[in-house]
C-alpha cells in the first residue's frame, strides 16, 4: 500500500527524487555516505516525526539541502509520502474516501513546518491520528535507523511498553480515551462551577425561605383574623341594630306619654286658672317650659357635636400611639432609588486611587443629608399629627364647657319651673285633690322627658359604637382584604348577640391577631416572586448538576471501558508477541528463549496525583512497563547488557520480527540492521525478512549481499562531488557494485 516517496530539498536530495515501491521488498544500496539513510529520514519527518535528534539534526534547518560549491543551497524541504488507499477486503487502509492518500510535509528555514493530507493543509494530530488508524504509530516502531536496531532493547521499560501498544495498534484507544479524560476534566470543571454556584446562591435563597415561611404564618394569621372578624362584624351588627331599635322604641313609648302627659297637664291647669293672677301664673309656667325645651334641643346638637370630636380625636390618637410604636419609619420608595443611584454614579466614576477616596467622602454626604432630611420630615409628620390632637381636644373643651352651662341653665329653668308651678297651684282655690294632680302630672312629664334624653343618650352612645365599628371594619379591609366584611347577617335572636362577655373576649382575641398580623408585616408580593426565581435557578442548577454528574459518570465508565479493552488487547498482544518472539529468537540463536516481561513500574508517572493507594497500586499496575529476559543456549546470561553486539542485534530482530508479525503495520524500514551479522545469521535474517514481506513492504538499507538477494527492487544511491544525492534504480549485480 506504500506506492511512493517524494523527496525535495531534502537534507542531500536536493533534487526532486522519487522513489516507487512497487514490490513487496525494496532494497537501497551505495556507498557510505550516499545518503541512504536521509531517505529512513525522508519517511519519519513526513510521518511528523518532532525529534530533530532521531534525523541527525539539531535544528530545522539542518533537514534542508545546505548547498554545495556548485548545487545552491534549498529553502524548503519537502517529503511526500504517497499510499494506496483502495479497500482491501471491508475497509480503506486510511478512514477517509480517497483511493489515494498523499501525506506530506514540508518546512522552511525559518522552522515552520506545514502539513497537508491529499493536498489540503492540516494540523499535526489530524495526520497523528490518520497513521494511528493504519497502524503507523508515532513510535516509529517500524522505522529502525541505523545502529538503532537495539533502541528497544536500549529503552525504558516504560518506553518499550508505549513501542508495543503502539505496533500492537493500540493508539486509537489511547487517542479515545485521552479525549474521554479531557472532556472529564471540562465536566468536573463545568460541575465545579455550578457547585460554586449553588453555594453563592444557598444563603440568599435561605434568607428568601425563611422570608416566605413567615409571610406563610402572616397568611395563617391573616385567614384567622379573616373569619374573627366575620363572626365579631355579624354579632356586632345584630346587637346594634337590635339596641338601636329597642332605644328607638323606648324613645317613641316615653314621647307619646310624654304628649299624653303634657297635654293632659295643660288641659288641667287652664281648667284650674280662673283668674289674671292664674293667668299671669300660668304664663310663666308655659314660658320656662319652652326654655326648658330650647335647652334641650340646644344639648342635644351640642352631643352631636360632642361626638364627633371625639370620634376624630380617637382616631387621630390611635393613629398616633400606632406612629410611635413601630419600631421603623417609611422612606418613600423614588426617594431611595434616588440615593442608590447617586451612589452608584459617584462610585462608577471612581478609578483611580484618590477618586475612590473623593467618592468616599461625596457618597457619605450624601448618606448624611439624605437621612437628615428624612429624620427632619418623620419629625414634621409627628408634629402635625399632635398639633391635631391638640386642636381637637381644645375643641372639646369649649364643648364640654357649653355642655355644662346649658346644664347649669337647665336646672336653673326647672327649679323656675318649679317654683312656677308651686305658685301656680297655691294660687288655685281649686282644692287640694286638683292640686295634688296638677303636681302629680308634672312629676310623670319630667319623668317621660327624662327616659326621652335616656334614649335619646343610647341612640347616641349606639351611634358612636356603630361609627366605632366601621373604622374597625375599614382597618381589618385593609389589613386582610374585603373578604373580613363581606359575611351572612346574624338574626338578631341569635343566642351569639346577647353574650356580651364572650363577645368581649372575641374582641380582644381580635385585637391580639391584628397586633401578630401587623408585626408579620405584609403581603410580600416581591419576596415570594424573588424566591420563586431564586428557587426556580437553583433547580435548574440542580439539573444541570445532575446532568453533568451523569456524563461525568459516563466518561469514566468509558475511561473504565476503554482502560479494560486496552489492558485486555495489550495482554493478547502480548502473549502472541511473546510466541512469536520466543520462536524467532531460538530460531536466530539456534535454541534458547526470549520473552517480555510485565513488571510494575517504580514511581508512578510524572504529573499524575494518585489520590489513594488502592488506585495507586491500580495505576503502577496498568502502566507496568516491559522488560526482557533472555536466556542464551549454552551460555548464563543474566542481563541484555552482557550480549555482544551482534547478540543484541539478533535479540531486538527478534523482537522487532515478532512485533511486526502480529500486528503487521503496513511497511518497515530497516537500515543496516543486518550490519552486524555473520553470514549464517544473515541468511537466517534474509529467511524472515521473506516470511515477513508477506504482511508488511519492507525497505531495507542494506550493504549486506545476502539482504540485496532477497530484494525484488533495488535502488542505488550516490553522491557525486557536487553533494547532491542521486537515485538509480539497479539490478542485482549492478547494486552489489554500487554498494561498494
Ligand atoms: P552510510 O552507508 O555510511 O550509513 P548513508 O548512505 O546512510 O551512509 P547518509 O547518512 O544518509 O548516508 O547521508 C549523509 C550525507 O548526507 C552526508 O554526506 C551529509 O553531508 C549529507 N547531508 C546531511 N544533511 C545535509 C544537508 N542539510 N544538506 C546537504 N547535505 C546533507
Amino acid at each position: 500500500m506504500l506506492k511512493r516517496l517524494e523527496i525535495v530539498g531534502f537534507k542531500s536530495f536536493a533534487k526532486k527524487t522519487v522513489l516507487d515501491f512497487l514490490s513487496a521488498t525494496t532494497a537501497i544500496v551505495g556507498p557510505n555516505g550516499s545518503g541512504k539513510s536521509n531517505v529512513a529520514e525522508a519517511f519519519r519527518f513526513a510521518l511528523g516525526e518532532q525529534s530533530m535528534k532521531s534525523m541527525r539534526g539539531r535544528r530545522t534547518e539542518d533537514l534542508i539541502f545546505n548547498g554545495s560549491h556548485s548545487v545552491p543551497r534549498a529553502n524548503r524541504a519537502a517529503v511526500a509520502i504517497v499510499f494506496d488507499n483502495r479497500s482491501r477486503g471491508e475497509h480503506r487502509p486510511f478512514r477517509i474516501d480517497f483511493d489515494e492518500v498523499v501525506i506530506e510535509r514540508a518546512v522552511l528555514r525559518d522552522g515552520t513546518s506545514e502539513y497537508s493530507i491529499n493536498g489540503s493543509k492540516v494540523r499535526l494530530r489530524d495526520i497523528e491520528e490518520l497513521l494511528a488508524g493504519a497502524n503507523i504509530g508515532e513510535t516509529g516502531h517500524h522505522i529502525i535507523s541505523q545502529g538503532e536496531a537495539d533502541r528497544i532493547l536500549l529503552a525504558s521499560p516504560r518506553d518499550r511498553r508505549a513501542m508495543l501498544e503502539d505496533a500492537l495498534g493500540l493508539k486509537v484507544y489511547e487517542f479515545k480515551k485521552q479525549e474521554a479524560q479531557k472532556k472529564l476534566v471540562r465536566t468536573e470543571d463545568n460541575i465545579m462551577q455550578v457547585n460554586s454556584l449553588r453555594r453563592e446562591l444557598a444563603p440568599h435563597l435561605r434568607f428568601l425561605e425563611s422570608q416566605v415561611k413567615k409571610l406563610e404564618r402572616a397568611d395563617e394569621l391573616r385567614k384567622e383574623l379573616t373569619s374573627l372578624a366575620q363572626t365579631y362584624f355579624a354579632i356586632e351588627d345584630a346587637y346594634l341594630s337590635v339596641e338601636k331599635g329597642k332605644a328607638a322604641e323606648g324613645k317613641r313609648d316615653s314621647a307619646e306619654r310624654l304628649a299624653v302627659t303634657s297635654v293632659e297637664l295643660a288641659n288641667i291647669e287652664e281648667q284650674a286658672t280662673t283668674d289674671v293672677e292664674g293667668a299671669k301664673h300660668l304664663e310663666f309656667v308655659r314660658k320656662t317650659e319652652r326654655e326648658i325645651e330650647r335647652i334641650n334641643s340646644e344639648r342635644s346638637t351640642l352631643a352631636r357635636s360632642i361626638g364627633r370630636v371625639e370620634g376624630a380625636l380617637s382616631v387621630a390618637t390611635d393613629r398616633s400611639t400606632r406612629v410611635a410604636q413601630e419600631s421603623y419609619v417609611k422612606v418613600p420608595r423614588e426617594d431611595l432609588s434616588g440615593l442608590v443611584k447617586e451612589v452608584e454614579k459617584q462610585a462608577a466614576e471612581a478609578t483611580t486611587p484618590e477618586a475612590v477616596l473623593a467618592a468616599f467622602t461625596a457618597i457619605r454626604q450624601v448618606i448624611v443629608a439624605f437621612v437628615n432630611r428624612f429624620v427632619v420630615s418623620a419629625e414634621d409628620t409627628r408634629f402635625e399629627e399632635e398639633h391635631a390632637i391638640q386642636t381637637l381636644q381644645n375643641e372639646r373643651a369649649e364643648l364640654l364647657a357649653n355642655e355644662s352651662v346649658l346644664s347649669g341653665e337647665l336646672e336653673q329653668a326647672k327649679s323656675e319651673l318649679a317654683q312656677h308651678r308651686e305658685a301656680l297651684t297655691a294660687h288655685d282655690e281649686t282644692g287640694r285633690d286638683l292640686r295634688r294632680l296638677i303636681l302629680d302630672l308634672a312629676q310623670a312629664k319630667a319623668h317621660e322627658e327624662g327616659m326621652v334624653a335616656r334614649s335619646e343618650a343610647r341612640e347616641h352612645e349606639l351611634a358612636l359604637l356603630a361609627e366605632a365599628l366601621e373604622r374597625e371594619k375599614v382597618e381589618i379591609l385593609v389589613l386582610v382584604g374585603v373578604a373580613a366584611v363581606s359575611y351572612e347577617p346574624l338574626s338578631p335572636t341569635d343566642g351569639a348577640v346577647n353574650d356580651r362577655s364572650a363577645h368581649e373576649a372575641r374582641k380582644r382575641t381580635l385585637e391580639r391577631t391584628k397586633i401578630r398580623l401587623e408585626e408579620a408585616g405584609g403581603t410580600g408580593e416581591d419576596i415570594r416572586q424573588e424566591h420563586k426565581e431564586v428557587s426556580t435557578r437553583e433547580a435548574f442548577l440542580a439539573t444541570e448538576l445532575e446532568d453533568l454528574a451523569r456524563s461525568a459518570e459516563g466518561l469514566r465508565a468509558l475511561i473504565g471501558d476503554l482502560d479494560t479493552e486496552l489492558a485486555k488487547y495489550f495482554s493478547e498482544g502480548l502473549a502472541k508477541v511473546n510466541a512469536s518472539f520466543g520462536e524467532y529468537f531460538a530460531l536466530m540463536f539456534d535454541g534458547g528463549n526470549a520473552r517480555l516481561v510485565l513488571e510494575e513500574l517504580e514511581a508512578p508517572e510524572e504529573g499524575a496525583l494518585l489520590e489513594s493507594e488502592e488506585e495507586n497500586n491500580e495505576k503502577t499496575k496498568e502502566r507496568s512497563g516491559i522488560e526482557i529476559s533472555v536466556s542464551l543456549p549454552k551460555k548464563k546470561v543474566r542481563s541484555l547488557m552482557q550480549l555482544s553486539g551482534g547478540e543484541r542485534a539478533l535479540t531486538s530482530i527478534a523482537l522487532i520480527f515478532a512485533m511486526s508479525q502480529v500486528n503487521p503495520p503496513p511497511f518497515l524500514i530497516l537500515d543496516e540492521t543486518d550490519a552486524a551479522l555473520d553470514e549464517a545469521n544473515s541468511r537466517r535474517y534474509g529467511d524472515m525478512i521473506e516470511n515477513l514481506a508477506k504482511q508488511s513492504q519492507l525497505i531495507v538499507i542494506t550493504h549486506n549481499r545476502e539482504t540485496m538477494s532477497r530484494a525484488n527492487t533495488l535502488y542505488g544511491v550516490t553522491m557525486g562531488g557536487d553533494g547532491v544525492s542521486r537515485l538509480l534504480s539497479v539490478k542485482f549485480d549492478e547494486a552489489i557494485a554500487v554498494a561498494k
